[in-house]
Order: C-alpha cells, then structure tokens, then sequence
C-alpha cells in the first residue's frame, strides 16, 4: 500500500510504504517530554514505558525532549552572546539549542540496550526529517517514514530525538520551536501511519482548566480537535499548537498519559475528530487562560484601503503569531485604530517590525500593555448553545471585572482583562459553566 502524506507545506509528499505487520501488532510512537526524561531514574522508567508496549509484541518508535530545563539553559546561553536577529544567528541557535535531545534519545537507547534490546537513536538529520529554513521556528516539509519502518525490520525501537530536523539547502540542523517535539512526534506518527501517538507529559491529561488554578479542574476524557487546537492556542501547555493542527490534517490519534501513572484504557484523554464520539453535549469543554500576551495598540491611523494589510502583512513576513484582532474607524470616518495581541515572547520583534513601517502607515501613537491576562471559554457545544457569551461577561461583570477587549469564534469566547484578575475569573468561570459540578464528559 502506498501513501502520499503531506505535512505541514502543501507541495511535500513522501512516500510510505506500509509494513505487514501480524494483525495483533499495533505501530505506536510513543513521545517522552522533558520532566518525563528528566534524570537518570526517570530515563529509566521511560525505558519500562517502552519496555510494556514491546512485550505487547507492538511496534515502537519513541521521540524524546530534552531534559527538563536543558533548553532553557540552552537558549540563555545563546541570549547571553547574540540578540539573534540574523538568520545566521538562528541557525547557530537551532545547532545549541537541539543538542538536548541529542542527550536523551542517546541515554534512553543506551539503556534499552543495556535491557537486552537492540535499540539505536536517531537525530532529525538522519531519518531524515525535513524542515523549511525558517530557523528557531521552521516547519516540517517531508519525513522519511519508509526510513523509520525499516530501521525496525533491524531495530526492535528507536529513538528519534525530537524538536529537530534538517533545512536541507544549507545542510544545517533547524528546530520546530520551543515546544516541538509534540510536533515532531504527531508528524513521525503520520508518516509512518502508526495507529496511535501517545504523549506523555507530566499531567495525566487535558483538563478543564488549569488544575493549578483550581483544584475542581477535571480531566476531559475526550476533546475534539479543533477543541484542542483553541485551547492550546489560548493558554494550555499540554500540546504545543502545531502538532495538534497536524494532528488534525493527518487524522493521527493522540492521547495525553502521564509518565508517572499505570496506563489502562480509561487513562488520559484521546483527541478525536467528532463530538458524536463525546458520549454526553456539553455547552463548554474548558477555560484556558494565558497572561504571556501584549496587547498592541496603534492609534490614529490615516484611513485608507491597505493599511492592516500593510500591518499584518509585514508581522506575518517575520511569523509573528498574531490574535484577538480589533478595527475600529473613528466617528467622522477619518482616522482608524488597530488592537491585537502577540505573544511576549514575539513582543520586540513586532515593535520593531512596526516601527519600521510607521512613515508609511502614520499611527499617532503605538501604544503596548503586558498587564494583561486573555480568558478564552471554548468548546464545540457553543455551536449549538445560546448564550454563551452573556453567561462568561455577566460573570465577570458580578466581580467587577473590567473587560479590555472581546474576540470570538465558533468555539470560543476570549476577553482581555487586567492581569491581576486573571486566575480570580477562570475560578469564577469555571464554576459558571459547570465544569465542577457532577457534569460527565
Ligand atoms: N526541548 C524543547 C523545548 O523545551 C522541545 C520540547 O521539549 O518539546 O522547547
Ligand atoms: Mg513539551
């Protein structure tokens, strides 16, 4: 059988051939992040994890972060000798800063071979798995998945270093951005076809909101994906938003498990792609919440057609994650003012991309606020329930919660708010909606 997979660029295809696996054999990939790989003990009892899933007689190919910490220490030392502004700089970022994965595929081989098995690791260079030159953040073109299925006709695992690939025009290592080896693995898994990619993490699934925040969080036995794309992108830490994107463009079934528990078929949540699979309606399926945003104003600007594509435009050019946008003309139809929000990590690097461009577009004032906390209340429920939004802004209202700014879609509501109030109202929020009462997923 022969399959086209296309990843995250239209124009990439690979060819996978499918292996003939007895039909008691499941292809799994199973992906550890950095406090599952986090010493020497954890290593090792990832290795049991692997270990479980081969005496099963499946097939397993396993994608590592680094450990926990490393890459932060990693990019600190890059912040301490560039700003990294050059190409050539993020290049030699993607070099340091993947190295920690090179640590822990190495050390999780090491010890299933010293566990009797043959297991090898591999970087991204050597499947190989393919990336545009978009250095720091690239984006995955084509994966070898013929490559990965052989390699187990001599391998019993292997060991995929994740967050790493290889911009081939340059021949230079590049990286998925901070969070990437989710994205690593869900592409692994498409690629190769596998019946399932298991992610695990150091939470035993997607909840509500942030048990952190609240201790009536639940754990969602099931979210679709759209559902989990909106919450990763507005907040939650459990996947990072490109691999649930590829996760729903290729169909792969993920579920969220912690390292730490015994895995039975009732653990973690499954994303799935259709809410007749979540057995009870629900009107919300969580809250997520994210105080890492800038809001950006530019006041005054001479109206005229071109200017937000102006604006956009050239913050799209340097792919800064843009949300929450507002337009506004003022009342005599002259002059208009823009609002949005981008994450603080991109916060410099969209001033400066806007400065640059303030002869043409003439604002009166740019205008930032980081003292900001972004609501968003989602799920696909909404789409078949009225009132969602009132519910969420009479809430706030009762608490005296000033909001800053609205934007909507089909499944989610966000609001900007002051940054103190943030963890007050997902709390308030939360019980609003129900999600801690008796309600069953
Ligand atoms: N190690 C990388 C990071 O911390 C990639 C990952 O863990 O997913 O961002
Ligand atoms: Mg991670």
């Amino acid at each position: 059988m022969i399959n086209q997979i296309v990843l995250e660029k239209n124009f990439i295809s690979c060819i996978v051939i499918a292996p003939f696996f007895n039909k008691f054999t499941m292809l799994v990939v199973q992906k550890f992040g950095g406090t599952s790989v986090g010493d020497i003990p954890r290593i090792k009892n990832v290795a049991r994890k692997v270990k479980a899933e081969l005496d099963k007689k499946n097939k397993v190919i396993v994608v590592v972060s680094a450990m926990s910490g490393v890459t932060n220490q990693l990019v600190d030392y890059c912040n301490q000798v560039s700003s990294l502004i050059s190409e050539e700089a993020l290049a030699e970022y993607d070099s340091i800063v993947s190295s920690g994965e090179q640590v822990t595929s190495g050390l999780l081989a090491l010890e299933l071979q010293s566990m009797g098995y043959k297991a090898r690791s591999l970087l991204g260079w050597q499947i190989p798995l393919k990336t545009d030159n978009s250095h720091s953040k690239a984006r995955i073109e084509s994966i070898d998945g013929d490559f990965l299925l052989k390699s187990l006709d001599s391998y019993d695992v292997v060991v995929v270093a994740g967050f790493q690939g290889i911009e081939e025009e340059s021949n230079r290592i590049a990286t998925l951005g901070r969070g990437g080896s989710d994205t690593s693995a869900v592409a692994i898994a498409a690629a190769v076809k596998a019946d399932i990619c298991d992610i695990y993490t150091d939470v035993n699934g997607v909840y509500t909101t942030d048990p952190r925040i609240t201790d009536k969080a639940r754990r969602l036995k099931k979210v679709t994906y759209e559902e989990m794309l909106e919450m990763a992108y507005s907040g939650s830490k459990v996947l990072q938003t490109r691999s649930v994107a590829m996760a729903m463009n290729h169909n792969v079934r993920v579920r969220v498990l912690s390292t730490f528990e015994e895995v039975s078929d009732a653990s973690g949540t499954t994303l799935v792609n259709n809410i007749e699979e979540i057995m009870e309606r629900r009107m919300i399926t969580g809250i997520s919440y994210s105080k890492n945003d800038v809001r950006i104003t530019l006041v005054k600007m001479p109206d005229h057609p071109g200017v937000s594509a102006r604006i956009f435009g050239a913050l799209a050019d340097k792919d800064i994650n843009i949300d929450m946008i507002v337009q506004n003309v003022s009342q005599d139809g002259n002059s208009f003012d823009i609002t949005f929000t981008v994450p603080n990590t991109d916060f410099e690097m969209a001033k400066m991309t806007i400065e640059s461009i303030a002869d043409e577009i003439k604002y009166e004032k740019l205008l930032f606020d980081d003292n900001i906390a972004k609501i968003s209340v989602i799920g696909v429920g909404m789409i078949s329930h009225s009132g969602v939004a009132h519910t969420m802004f009479k809430t706030l209202a009762e608490k005296n919660i000033n909001i800053l700014l609205i934007s909507t879609s089909e499944i989610k509501v966000s609001v900007l708010i002051a940054k103190e109030y943030g963890e007050l109202a997902v709390r308030m929020l939360h019980d609003a909606y129900g999600l801690n009462a008796k309600n069953k997923d």
